[in-house]
């Protein structure tokens, strides 16, 4: 008799998974983006449209799509966006062709979006989104890496720390909380979170076929 053998990844036609990371700032999610986009060639980073100006390094539709404010407004006119938000006086938006297309491949894509975003990602595709959280591991930690080479005004620091409060007050709104205390050691955990989520029974169609051969009697 013929065993009856898993399918290959290939041949299981999962379909994709939205996984958000949204923190404050200074609590280490470009890191964590960064390492997971690394170690995981099977996640692709959703690559969002801004019209805040391009920061030293960044790369044009790599980092983002930087538009001007006219192409943006045009884009929501459109309905290119499967969600858009003001972000502390800059407009951001997620393209919907990239994702759309890509999740039915089975393409897992990494968003680096706020809550708003992550509240209307929700609304619009629930079982496809997996909203994970970071936390600064204290708010002396967050203070010491939000104060930056101490070149910045008191008002400044000020400011960037009242943001870090508004976003924190959305963590009730997500998933999973990781607390980055160690940027390892978060690192790992966020990579369980992903693999646990690829792994529920819910994602894994492509393993009904599999399934009934077993249980023929
Ligand atoms: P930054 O300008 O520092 O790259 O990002 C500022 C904030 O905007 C971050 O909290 C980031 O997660 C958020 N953001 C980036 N892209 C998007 C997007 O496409 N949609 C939403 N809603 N937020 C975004």
């Amino acid at each position: 008799m013929v065993q009856p053998t898993p399918p290959s990844s290939d041949a299981l036609h999962r379909r994709g998974l939205m996984f958000i990371m949204s923190s404050p700032s200074g609590a280490g999610k470009t890191t964590i983006s960064r390492m997971l986009l690394e170690a995981d060639p099977a996640i692709r980073l959703s690559v969002s449209a801004t019209t805040r100006p391009m920061r030293p390094g960044e790369v044009d539709g790599k980092d983002y799509h930087f538009v001007t404010q006219g192409r943006f407004d045009e884009m929501v006119e459109n309905e290119e966006f499967l969600e858009w938000a003001h972000v502390f006086g800059n407009s951001y938006g997620t393209p919907k062709a990239q994702v759309k297309a890509g999740l039915r491949e089975g393409q897992d894509f990494l968003f680096d979006i706020d809550w708003q975003g992550t509240q209307q990602l929700y609304q619009k595709l629930e079982t496809d989104v997996v909203r994970v959280f970071l936390l600064p591991p204290s708010i002396d930690e967050l203070r010491r890496r939000l104060t930056g080479r101490g070149t910045d005004s008191a008002e400044v620091i000020a400011a960037r720390m009242e943001r870090a409060r508004a976003e924190i007050s959305h963590w009730d709104g997500y998933d999973y909380v990781v607390v980055n205390d160690d940027i390892d050691e978060c690192f790992a955990k966020v990579r369980e979170i992903l693999h646990a989520e690829r792994m529920k029974r819910a994602r894994q169609t492509g393993l009904i076929g599999f399934v009934r051969e077993l249980m023929r009697p």
